[in-house]
């Protein structure tokens, strides 16, 4: 299967399935409603920046898509095919829809190039070998190779989060997903974060990336979607979005953060 970004221009590209597409998606907690018929389709290489106020469902949404959360109704696929509810299929979804949180998740006994070859051997069946030959080239794209054997509590939080970003990128995925990644770092860190993002934009990732980084949204973006309690409000192009908010939540929202 094809892991290239879109732009080949052949014919094949025309029965190319979107690389997620959600269907009529609805999730509950109990009696909240919290993801109302979602439909959305992401296309290969499209980065997504999903916008909203805190409890619009944003995460939900997220963890959907690798089914962290599994949906009540509906459906959800990811490169066109539907999600999968366990066993090893599962664990192969998880490793094609990477995931990088707010709190970076790294495995603190584990070294970083540890951290970042873990997943390649267990679910890729990856040689130990080739694993860490992987790893260190990633660990040199994000710009933390030298950071290599430590353990995460010794570096900063903008080297985990790279660190973090290079073990999702490690299982080779087929999209990206971010939840706030720069949410839980000090200021000076977050230029260094959003960078490595913006380069795996230009390199043609698909990206669902829910922040509230606007001048990532407006530069890196080629889609912004606005979340209000649990529906997608707007679905339109950051300059449109920005410069013409259509409904009374995105203005409001727009104006308490800009
Ligand atoms: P956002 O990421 O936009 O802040 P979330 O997706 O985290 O929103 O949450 C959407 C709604 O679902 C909120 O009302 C939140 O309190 C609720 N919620 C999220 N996770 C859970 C859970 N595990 N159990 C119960 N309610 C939850
Ligand atoms: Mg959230």
């Amino acid at each position: 299967m094809s892991t290239e970004a879109s732009g080949s221009g052949d014919a094949s590209t025309a029965t190319t399935p979107p690389m997620i597409k959600a269907v009529s998606a609805d999730k509950y907690f109990g009696d909240l409603h919290v993801l109302k018929d979602i439909n959305l389709e992401v296309p290969r290489g499209q980065v997504v920046v999903v916008l909203g106020p805190s409890g619009s469902g944003k995460s939900t949404l997220c963890r959907a898509i690798n089914r962290l959360e599994p949906i009540n109704s509906g459906s959800i696929e990811v490169d066109g095919e539907p999600l999968p509810a366990e066993g090893k299929a599962l664990a192969a979804l998880r490793a094609d829809v990477g995931m990088v949180f707010q709190q970076f998740n790294l495995f603190a006994h584990k070294s970083i190039v540890e951290n970042v070859t873990l997943g390649p051997v267990k679910v890729r069946k990856i040689s130990q070998s080739e694993a860490r030959t992987t790893a260190m080239e990633l660990l040199e794209r994000v710009g933390i190779a030298d950071q290599a054997d430590k353990y995460p509590a010794q570096l900063s939080g903008g080297q985990q989060q790279r660190a973090a970003i290079a073990r999702a990128l490690a299982m080779k995925p087929k999209v990206m997903l971010f939840d706030e990644p720069t949410s839980a770092l000090d200021p000076e860190m977050v230029q260094e974060v959003l960078d490595t993002m913006t380069s795996l934009a230009d390199e043609g990732m698909t990206m669902v990336v829910v922040t509230h980084e606007m001048g990532f949204a407006r530069r890196a973006a080629h889609r912004v979607i606005f979340m209000a309690d649990g529906e997608v409000v707007e679905d339109s192009t950051p300059e449109d979005f920005f410069s013409n908010p259509k409904s009374d939540r995105a203005k409001d929202f727009l104006g308490k953060i800009l």
